[in-house]
Formats: structure tokens, sequence, C-alpha cells
């Protein structure tokens, strides 16, 4: 009822012509027009900071990466069909970010599809059917990738062949060992797959747990489950699209937080800085018969200009050792919501990795009581300060906060005064 005539006009006119299945941010929706770095800034020229999009994770526009896309479209588009040098350099720089055993490179346009290859991929290789995920995980748009991403809820049935585990909980943790905790859950769901004659293809798994709440864990837990799972045949797929690209701060990848290398690899988002490209890394023996009896194409997926992209925002990653920003600046940002906490009961854990926290609102501390109303009005109060949230997890109680990895100290001051007033009114 508060939107000026503008705002209102807009949504209207969007939901007139793009129809009714997007969704906006916003009780009051912005509309940007440009950005640089982490700094985002709306029609009016007002600026936003942002502590959401992990897509830019090299930020907004980065001249390097602009620059790559500029020469290489205006040099040469063109397909996989050709042999062309760009996407084997690129690969050979991709591939020596994993281990030896993984040693081929796939790209697809969007991390859906790079979920629905390592699941085509994974059940021709198994001659299984069934799939096991955490209980609010999300994976992708496609009919295969949305049949194992329960986060769509209850109106995007999951596949008869898709089984949840609880995610690893950080905070409502009822189990000292996780790993052997959730090598039982998942032992559970390999044998109800088992008995329906599924059998296990894959365990697909995002270490950073992005939409079951952002659990990060600070030692190894994943092992003792994937055990599980190839010992019923099944391979384990890290699904990096959140957590990769030294988003956690310490590693590259995700998964590499835990001891274990994944038989398929999974990445998407951050890699062209927002050009579309993702992609499939794998131990070669998964991918041997599917690539002998389907072959694969893919039209944008790996095109020359996609590829100068990603290896342009992987040099910058590189060259500017974002992982280590990421670490640094990530730790100041969780110590200062830490220090709010302190004076806030209503800020239940905050938790994370690098540059990705998750803040979870509660009503009662002692109960742990899921607070959505909460972080729901503090995700638009912040929009109102012009700082850029979002909120996750099954009750969406949890405070995602996700900048660009050029983040720096002062962006982290100007971020947690506006979070402390942002509490503060909402008292
Ligand atoms: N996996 C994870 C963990 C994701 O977060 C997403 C996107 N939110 C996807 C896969 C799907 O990626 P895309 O939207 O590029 O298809």
């Amino acid at each position: 009822g508060t939107l000026d005539k503008r705002t209102r006009d807009f949504v209207e006119r969007r939901a007139h012509l793009l129809g009714p299945a997007y969704r906006l941010f916003y009780a009051d929706p912005v509309e940007f027009v440009r950005a640089h770095d982490v700094l985002m800034y709306d029609a009016d020229g007002n600026e936003y900071l942002d502590a959401y999009n992990n897509v830019v994770s090299v930020g907004h526009g980065n001249p390097h990466v602009v620059e790559a896309v500029h020469a290489q479209m205006q040099t040469l588009c063109t397909h996989t069909r050709y042999m062309h040098e760009g996407i084997l350099n690129f690969a050979e720089k991709l591939l020596g970010s994993f281990e030896d055993n993984i040693g081929h490179m796939m790209l697809t346009c969007t991390g859906s599809e790079a979920n629905d290859l390592a699941l085509r991929m994974a059940k021709h290789h198994t001659g299984n059917k069934g799939i096991i995920v955490t209980s609010e995980a999300y994976h992708g748009n496609s009919d295969l990738s949305a049949s194992f991403s329960p986060s769509l809820g209850e109106n995007a049935p999951l596949g008869t062949w898709v089984r949840r585990v609880p995610a690893p909980d950080t905070y409502r943790a009822s189990a000292n060992d996780m790993g052997t905790w959730l090598a039982g859950e998942v032992s559970k769901q390999v044998h109800d797959l088992q008995r329906r004659g599924e059998g296990v293809a894959a365990f697909v798994v995002d270490s950073l747990f992005s939409s079951d709440g952002v659990f990060a864990h600070d030692h190894p837990i994943l092992k003792p489950a994937v055990d599980v799972v190839r010992e019923a045949g099944g391979l384990f797929v890290a699904d990096e699209v959140q957590c990769g690209f030294a988003r956690s701060g310490s590693h590259i990848w995700g998964y590499q937080r835990h001891d274990v290398v994944p038989d398929i690899i999974t990445m998407g988002k951050p890699m062209g800085n927002g050009y579309p490209v993702a992609g499939v890394a794998m131990r070669p023996n998964v991918v041997e018969a599917f690539g002998n009896d389907m072959r694969y194409f893919n039209t944008f997926g790996g095109n020359t200009v996609a590829v100068a992209a990603a290896n342009a925002t992987f040099d910058v990653i590189k060259g500017q050792n974002l992982l280590h920003n990421s670490a640094q600046v990530g730790a100041m940002l969780k110590a200062g919501v830490e220090s709010l906490a302190r004076s806030d009961e209503r800020i239940g854990d905050v938790r994370g990795a690098g540059l990705y926290l998750g803040v979870e609102m509660v009503s009662n501390r002692a109960t742990k009581t899921p607070d959505s109303k909460l972080a729901l009005g503090l995700v638009n109060a912040m929009r109102a300060k012009r700082v850029l949230i979002s909120a996750t997890g099954f009750n969406a109680n949890v405070l995602k906060i996700r900048p660009p990895l050029t983040f720096t100290p002062a962006h982290v001051d100007r971020f947690l005064s506006a979070l402390e007033s942002a509490l503060r009114e909402s008292r």
C-alpha cells in the first residue's frame, strides 16, 4: 500500500508482460540501473552496498572480465565443435585447482544444466537411479534437477527416486559426531532406495548447505557418508555452485573443507562473474561410458566468449588473492555480527565460512524458536538503509549475507552500522 506510483506501475507492467512465475525481492522492490564493484545504484542515483550477490564475485563490472568478454566477442564466438585453444588453456587452469584424480571438465550455461549433466552421467555410470540430497537443498530448475530440489516446496514434487537426509545443522545438532550421524542418515536412505530397486546413483551435497540455512563445519564431516554411498555403488557429487570459487575463504572448493574428493563437481554462478557459464569436472572413469554412448553438445556451453569470461574471472580470483580476502574480511564480518549478538538475544546463531554468513534469528534463545517475521523485517529494513541481503533456511529466518569477494573492511563497517540500526529499530 505504501509503494510510490512509479513502483506500482512498474510491478504491474512487469506482471502483465512476464507473467506470474517470477518473484521480486523486498516489500518495496528496487530498480537497479548500474553497479560497480560492491556498490549498486538505483534509478534515482541512490547508492546501495551489495552484501548479497555472489554471482559477480570479483565485483560488478570487473574491468578485467569485461575486457576479456569484449575482446573475445569481437574476435570469435563459436561453440565446442571447432578446435579452439581457449577452452584447453582454461581447462588446464581449472583442473589444476582440483585433486589429481579429477581429470576432465565440461561446460554448460547454468548450474541447473551442470547438475542435470552430472546426474545423467552418474545414472549412466552406476546403472542406478536413486539420488540423496539434504532436506532443503536447491540444485536447479530443469525437470531433473528440480526433482531433487526439495527447497522448491511441496508443489514441486520430488522424484520417487529421490531421498532426503537432514542437513548437518551445527546450531541444533543433536549428535556429537556429526560425520557418523550423517552417515547413519544416509545409510537409511540408501537401504530404502535399494529396497525399492532404485539403487543409489548419487549423493549430492552443497558443502555450505546454503538453502538448508548455511552450515559451515570447522572440521571434515562428509567422508563417512560418502563411504556409505560409494559402498552402495553410488557417486559423490559436490554441488559447488554456491560454495565454490573461493567463497568459503579456506579453499577454492567447498568440498576441500572435508577430507574427501568427489566423483563429480558441479559449478556455476560466480564462474563468469555474471556471464552465463557453468560446468562439471569429474573423474575420467565416470564419463567414459556416457561419452561413448550418449555424446554431449550444448550450443552456448563452453563457447569461446563464455570461456574468456571464466578464464578472466579465475585469473582475478587468483591474481587478487580473493581467497585470502574472503577469509580475512569474512572473519571481520563474522566477528562484527557476533559482537552485535552479544547484546541482542534475538540473534540465535552466527555461522558461516569466508564471505558467506548465516545469521539465525530466533524469538527465544533457549528454545531456538525461529523468528521468520523478524528476519524478513530485517531484510526489508536493510534494503531501506540501502544494504542488500536476503534470508534462507526452512523457516526463512536465517539472514543470508554473501557479498562479492572484493568486500573490504570499510564495507564491513558500513554493513555493521546498518545492521546495528536495523536491529535497534526492530525492537
Ligand atoms: N545449485 C545450487 C547450490 C544453487 O544455489 C543453484 C542456484 N541458486 C543452482 C544449483 C542452479 O544454478 P542456476 O540457477 O545457474 O541454474
